[in-house]
């Protein structure tokens, strides 16, 4: 009697098991901030962490973006509120985090994933408008969402940063050259922040993409058979530009608690492209 029991227990143990890692998500009880989250792969982040649990405040410039982006992920049950905030502006990004505070009660995870990049062409002939605005958008505006969002991390006991970069970061473009450099800055970023995170309990990464199918890149994929398409994906091992899901898997990892002993990382998702500094 008490051997046919003892016979039967580790399936029972492994049924127990397998029920309660189905039916728990990985971010359940998470805040999270994505930035620039309308569209691309910020809109696809959004999504995996409110697929994985979280509650998201998503944001963009425009209020029609955010209105349409919102009502789609409520169709798919995800908890998550928006408005409108252009990143390089103070006053919206201080209304941001207000609203996730009334919203959600504090702040977890921050993704900080907006960029811009109006110039294209030999890096001398960029003009100092542009370079302003590349740097204003993708550096300055991430330093000052970190040093706004920590504090509140910090209240919670803790948090996730991630900071999206480029491969370009690695491997300076001639045409992008402005923004090569801003994503560069971002990896020193990173690794700058460290020592002040981990002393909060808060970990900081980053995710390097490759070309990924935006309308950011379109240029690069959209007719394949174009000479810039081509060469593009001459330099992609796999052969094929990457879809904004395959993005979102990796911050959604680098955001949880699989990526407990993980800080001041870059993971480059690019099917391979060379770039490493
Ligand atoms: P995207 O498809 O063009 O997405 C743009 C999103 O950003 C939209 O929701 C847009 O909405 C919003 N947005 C644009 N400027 C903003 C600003 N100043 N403040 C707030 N929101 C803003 O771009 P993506 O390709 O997903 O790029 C996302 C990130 O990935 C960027 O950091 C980019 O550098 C990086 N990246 C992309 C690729 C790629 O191949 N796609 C490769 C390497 C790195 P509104 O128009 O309403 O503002």
């Amino acid at each position: 009697m008490i051997f046919r029991l003892i016979s039967r227990l580790p399936l029972q143990v492994g049924q127990t098991i397998r029920m309660s890692s189905s039916s728990a998500k990985r971010l359940s009880g998470k805040v999270a901030i994505v930035t620039a989250s309308t569209d691309g792969i910020g809109y696809s982040i959004a999504q995996r962490l409110g697929q994985d649990g979280a509650k998201v405040m998503i944001s963009s410039r425009k209020q029609k973006n955010v209105d349409a982006c919102l009502q789609k992920l409520k169709s798919m049950g995800i908890e998550a509120s928006g408005i409108v905030c252009h990143v390089a502006k103070k006053d919206d990004r201080q209304k941001m985090i207000q609203k996730t505070l009334d919203d959600f009660g504090g702040i977890d995870i921050f993704v900080s994933n907006a960029a811009a990049n109006p110039h294209m062409g030999p890096l001398l002939t960029c003009p100092e408008e542009a370079w302003d605005k590349i740097f204003d958008t993708n550096v300055k505006a991430t330093f000052m969402l970190c040093k706004e969002i920590v504090p509140h991390m910090e209240k919670r006991g803790g948090g996730s940063i991630v900071v999206v970069g480029s491969f370009a970061g690695y491997k300076p473009s001639e045409v992008i050259g402005a923004y090569s450099i801003s994503k560069t800055t971002l990896l020193g970023l990173i690794k700058a922040l460290v020592p002040e995170c981990s002393s909060r309990n808060i970990r900081i990464n980053g995710l390097a993409p490759g070309v990924i199918k935006t309308n950011f890149s379109e240029a690069l994929w959209k007719d394949k058979d174009s000479p810039i398409s081509q060469m593009a994906l001459q330099m992609t091992p796999m052969r094929r530009f990457g879809e904004p899901s395959e993005c979102a898997g990796t911050v959604s990892f680098l955001v949880s608690d699989d990526a407990s002993y993980i800080t001041g990382e870059t993971i480059l998702v690019t099917g391979g492209i060379d770039a490493r500094l």
